[in-house]
């Protein structure tokens, strides 16, 4: 296959731009699909209704006249007879097209449709009349490169041999009646029919969906057997724990309590997943557990997915089990390499009963004494993968997982197959909701009113900084902006704070603890903050740019405040997309803010995807593909079962799948 550099018409400007949509290779041009399409069909004038958009072709009938309004607007009139009809045309800024259409020229309009008038002001012209009808892809772009230029680069790449692997077992291909992989890749990329495009789209997707599903299958089949460690606990004791802590437990934690000691307490390994809204109590709940573990004479592990957390679970832990008699440790990766020589030894000869810290617990460095328990928090974090790591060390530990991204029912079944589920649902007393508002850019003076207000209660307030995707160096550019202008307006009043993503882990600690210690007032972060954080004295987010930002992300970052019995606010500064943002400002709960942007997205967000690079499809979509996904998964089973290594095709899948694995 060529190179992209090779591609005919493609100059350095293009190759820089494909570059950054992630385009390398001829073959990830191919493969990168449109995320929609315009369907073109003449429209039937006998429905169309007033401001309906049309679509119709036919020939030009007058000399179109352009009028030059100012200098950069220009009107252009024609009329158009289409079957019959005569329509008059105005369309805007297209002056400099009149010479190519002369009385007689075929053409095309799309606009919005006036029947009274029987005009049409244009959105689009082209040249030529319709074919039955046009389905045009549409393809994700960004700034200096347009959905046609990258559809026309790929049918440059199209016009050359290539090849492409294909991951469908003949079988499957003729069970489903699939089209070539090759072919299904031209359609979806120059479709001439719907019927094709359903076909074509539906092989590609379904590709995916069994690759991801056998990945799936294969790491459950892998878990070590399902004999979990012996243990006698008297419940009596947990309950005197519990009676030390300063709040007495919900409903739900308590009954999450209870779920987790019989899990611990019988042969059957555990394997259940914690779920719970923000700041519904899961870091209390996983602590007693551990306690269950240290009862029973194993070590605990706590991975966290950022230091700054694991940080604070330490502090939490240190605090609330200091009667207990557990020792407590903490790991991560900045931590200097003598200090981490002494934990590891300390896990080694069972000195540390409670380790908690990063993925760094789970490198290959790390040799435990007696690892019963492991717990991740935040699992939605972490990929799928990360659940294999464990068996390098040669432990069958009970695992509990937490995860404060609630997933509907039937995909978290179908996803996690033989996970059991906890739900933590209701809130500690005392809570009142964040009262979420939207405000735009106009309204700064009003929001720096509120904020001011909240400082006067003595309260704190964090600041989220407009997400920039690009590099890092934006991103601290951004909070330097906006912590010059909070210095401007608040400055005297109270201290603030920076936290951004080229901060040393150190310094990063430094800022969030005397922000917890309320040294600092206003905290200006990145998203560094999203998950976890604990501060209840924080009554305040301001979140700058919130339409960028994902409807879980916003609900995660708003979790950050209303932690304590303090009335809490929520304001999310947006220019544009308020519809969808409205949704915040309606609830609370973050299983409909998940289900709603379950219906908005599609699943990537909600399962973290971006982070763990597990679930990024080019083309299925968790909901909207369930149907097919019920299928892969009964068929990468079946393959699973049935694996043959003599199969060259099977084994090409398998290779595929072991490789994966590999390189998280
Ligand atoms: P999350 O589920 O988001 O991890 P945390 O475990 O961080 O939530 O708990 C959020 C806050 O609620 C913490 O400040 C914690 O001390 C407090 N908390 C937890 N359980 C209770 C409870 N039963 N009553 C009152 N406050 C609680
Ligand atoms: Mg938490």
């Amino acid at each position: 296959m060529k190179q992209l550099e090779e591609l005919k018409g493609l100059g350095p400007k293009g190759l820089r731009l494909l570059n950054q949509l992630g385009i390398h290779t001829i073959s990830d041009l191919i493969s990168y699909y449109p995320f929609r399409y315009d369907i073109l069909k003449r429209t039937d004038f006998n429905t169309a209704k007033k401001d309906d958009k049309v679509v119709i072709d036919g020939v030009i009938e007058s000399v179109p006249r352009v009028f030059h309004i100012n200098r950069k607007l220009d009107k252009m009139d024609f009329k158009m007879n289409a079957q019959g009809y005569i329509l008059s045309i105005t369309i805007f800024n297209r002056g400099f097209l009149k010479s190519q259409l002369p009385i007689g020229t075929k053409i095309t309009v799309i606009g919005k449709y006036d029947p009274l008038h029987n005009h049409i002001v244009a959105s689009e012209l082209r040249l030529g009349t319709l074919e039955k009808e046009t389905i045009e892809p549409v393809y994700h772009t960004i700034y200096g490169i347009s959905s046609k230029q990258i559809s026309h680069y790929i049918s440059a790449a199209l016009k050359e041999p290539f090849c492409v692997e294909d991951y469908v077992l003949s079988e499957y291909q003729e069970k489903y009646g699939f089209l070539s992989k090759e072919k299904s890749i031209r359609i979806v990329h120059q479709p001439t029919n719907e019927m094709d495009l359903k076909k074509a789209t539906e092989r590609i997707k379904y590709e995916e969906l069994f690759l991801f599903m056998l990945k799936m299958n294969y790491l459950k089949n892998n878990k070590q057997n399902k004999i979990g460690l012996k243990r006698t606990v008297d419940y009596q004791k947990i309950q005197e724990f519990i009676d030390t802590l300063p709040y007495s437990l919900t409903v739900d934690q308590e009954k999450s309590v209870q779920m987790i000691y019989q899990d611990l307490m019988s042969p059957i390994r555990m394997n259940r997943l914690l779920q719970g809204d923000v700041g519904s109590g899961k870091t209390v709940v996983a602590l007693i557990a551990s306690y269950m573990n240290y009862l029973s004479g194993y070590q605990s592990a706590l991975m966290a997915p950022t230091e700054i957390l694991a940080e604070q679970h330490y502090q939490n832990a240190i605090s609330l089990c200091k009667n207990t008699g557990m020792r407590i440790g903490i790991l991560t990766g900045k931590m200097k390499i003598k200090e981490k020589r002494e934990v590891y030894e300390a896990l080694k000869q069972g000195n540390i009963d409670l380790i908690i810290g990063t993925h760094a617990l789970f490198t290959e460095t790390v040799e435990y004494a007696n690892l019963g328990f492991v717990i991740t928090d935040e699992q939605h974090r972490f990929g799928v993968n990360q659940r294999s790591s464990l068996k390098n060390k040669g432990v069958t530990p009970d695992i509990l997982y937490m995860s404060a991204t609630p997933i509907p029912r039937t995909y978290a079944l179908t996803l996690y197959g033989d996970m059991d589920i906890s739900s933590i649902k209701t809130i500690p007393k005392g809570r009142k909701p964040v009262i979420t508002k939207i405000a735009s850019y106009r309204d700064m003076k009003q929001v720096l009113k509120e904020m001011y207000e909240q400082l006067k209660f003595g309260h704190q307030i964090y600041v989220i900084a407009p997400l920039i995707e690009e590099s890092d160096k934006s991103d601290f550019e951004n909070v330097n902006k906006l912590s010059e202008k909070m210095n401007k307006a608040f400055g005297k009043v109270c201290r603030i704070g920076v936290l951004h993503g080229k901060m040393k882990p150190a310094e990063k600690e430094e800022v969030m603890s005397q922000f917890s210690n309320n040294e600092i007032q206003i905290l200006i972060s990145t998203t560094v903050v999203e998950v976890g954080v604990d501060v209840p004295n924080a009554t305040m987010m301001v979140i700058f740019d919130s339409y960028r930002f994902g409807l879980s992300a916003l609900h995660q970052l708003r979790g950050r405040v209303g932690r304590s019995e303090l009335q809490s606010y929520c304001i999310l500064m947006s220019e544009r997309e308020t519809e969808r943002l409205q949704i915040l400002t309606q609830t609370n709960d973050g299983f409909k803010v998940s289900e709603e942007d379950f219906l908005l997205r599609g699943s990537g967000d909600l399962f973290g995807a971006k982070q763990s690079g597990d679930m990024v499809f080019q083309m299925a979509n968790l909901k909207n593909d369930f149907s097919i996904l019920l299928n892969a998964k009964q068929d990468s089973e079946i393959f699973l079962e049935q694996f043959d290594q003599k199969n060259f095709m099977s084994n090409k899948i398998m290779n595929l799948i072991e490789k994966s694995m590999d390189l998280d």
